[in-house]
């Protein structure tokens, strides 16, 4: 399938937005502007990571996705519920119980992305078995970091684990074994993600690494919730209890760590919230972790259990889904490894650095750039207050090189200028004496 090149899950409803400047303070890009008393997204820095969603009080960020019926045309339905949907039902005994309620809500079939993740954690250790390239590997499995790394630190992309992230290997076995069982053409079959963050529904969208789209729909679990629950509520255990193939590693993907510790990794560090992430990728940059193999990075608190179309707390997810993986019978997945998995399992196509925090693609020009910026901010007090709607001075100072702000957007260099108008109408409404004023009032 063709896939559209842009897309962002993460949006503004301007009437919601007070242009309060939360959002801005916390953006991992850089990415939001307020303008005219309003929040704006500049589309080609987000990276739809959802920490805007998480911080706005007005509930004036929002992400998008699908629903059911995003699916309507087509023949087969199949859902891809990712690990962490196994975490948002209080008290669930059993994650068959999940995909039964998924076929009672209108799937033909389900298949599990942590069975998907148990395969993608083998070819992980047979890859890096002979892996000779620069080291840390930083996982890939993360749209929010791998998006993050391309906009902030291309230098890094050479570090990327160049395989599929679960989902994509996931619907692609699944299109493949559909096609076998009904004799569909593979596009009567749909395929929905059940997802837990707006990253994941850009790169179902827009997917990195791949040359097509495998996924025809990405639903927020937080939208699908409500019916599972209605469904879980009405089963007998006889009919859940032989559906699920996960075993204890693929769950275990839904928090943090999960990936590293089912890949078998000795030398790895797992780091949870963009903020860490960040810091992590620029100790990678300043080549300070030269003894270590792997990195996992997920831009949400706590790994996947924290993304924001989720319904239950993080803390509460990730409890949880160790009790569950304890609960399993297996370790890896029931299901058989594909022959054809070697090859599919790697990216393939070359993630491109996008290059939006470059001043100019001159350096000459960038470096004038540059030293117009530094002459900006010698001007402008260096509080970082966000008052302009620029995230810091610098920023602001970058815009308007860039030609899109202008200084009186700095409120303190505004004051002083009004200021200095205050006094000269003063002066011109008092004029002072001048050389043939005649004092005659003798
Ligand atoms: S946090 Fe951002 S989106 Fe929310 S009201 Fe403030 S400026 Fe607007
Ligand atoms: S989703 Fe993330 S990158 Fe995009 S605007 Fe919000 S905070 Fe910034």
């Amino acid at each position: 399938m063709e896939h559209q090149t842009y897309f962002h899950s993460v949006t503004l409803n301007k009437d919601l937005c007070r242009g309060c400047i939360n959002c801005v303070k916390r953006c991992p890009t850089e990415a939001i502007r307020v303008r005219d008393g309003k929040a704006r997204i500049l589309g080609e820095r987000c990276i739809d990571c959802g920490e805007c969603i998480r911080v706005c009080p007005h509930h004036a960020k929002r992400a998008l996705s699908d629903g059911m019926e995003a699916l309507d045309g087509f023949k087969y339905k199949i859902a891809l519920p990712a690990p962490v949907l196994f975490a948002q039902v209080k008290h669930l005994d059993h994650t068959g119980r999940i995909i039964l309620a998924l076929k009672r809500i209108g799937f033909d079939d389900v298949y599990e992305v942590g069975a998907a993740a148990e395969l993608i954690s083998q070819s992980t250790m047979e890859y890096m078995a002979t892996y000779q390239g620069p080291i840390p590997l930083i996982s890939s499995a993360c749209p929010a970091v791998l998006r993050l790394i391309r906009v902030r630190f291309p230098d890094l992309l050479d570090h990327l684990l160049p395989l599929q992230p679960p989902v994509e290997l996931a619907a692609v076995m699944a299109r493949r074994a559909a096609v076998e069982k009904t004799g569909l053409k593979p596009e009567e079959i749909g395929i929905a993600f059940i997802t837990p963050c707006p990253a994941k529904v850009t790169a179902v969208k827009v997917p990195l690494g791949n040359q097509s789209r495998n996924i025809d729909a990405a639903i927020a679990i937080s939208r699908i919730y409500p019916q599972l629950i209605q469904e879980i509520k009405k089963m007998q255990p006889e009919e859940f209890v032989h559906l699920s193939h996960m075993g204890r590693i693929g769950l275990s993907w839904a928090a943090n760590s999960g990936e590293s510790t089912g890949s078998g990794q000795r030398r790895y560090i797992a780091a949870d919230g963009i903020e860490n992430v960040i810091k992590l990728l620029e100790a990678v940059e300043d080549e300070q972790f030269t003894r270590l193999d792997f990195m996992e990075l997920s831009a949400c608190p706590g790994g996947c259990v924290g993304g924001v179309m989720n319904v239950e707390n993080p803390y509460a997810a990730a409890a949880r889904i160790k009790r569950l993986a304890r609960d399993l019978p297996h370790v890896g997945t029931q299901w058989p490894t594909p022959e054809w998995l070697p090859e599919e399992v790697f990216f393939n196509k070359k993630i491109e650095p996008l290059n939006v925090m470059a001043l100019s693609n001159d350096p000459t020009q960038a470096l004038e750039m540059f030293a117009e910026i530094q002459s900006y901010e010698r001007k402008f007090p260096g509080l970082d207050c966000g008052s302009c709607g620029s995230p810091t001075c610098h920023a602001l100072a970058e815009d308007i090189v860039k030609g899109y702000r202008t200084e009186d957007d700095c409120i303190y260099l505004l004051k002083d200028k009004l200021e200095h108008l205050a006094e000269s109408l003063a002066g011109l409404s008092h004029p002072t004496p001048t050389e043939d004023y005649e004092d005659d009032s003798e």
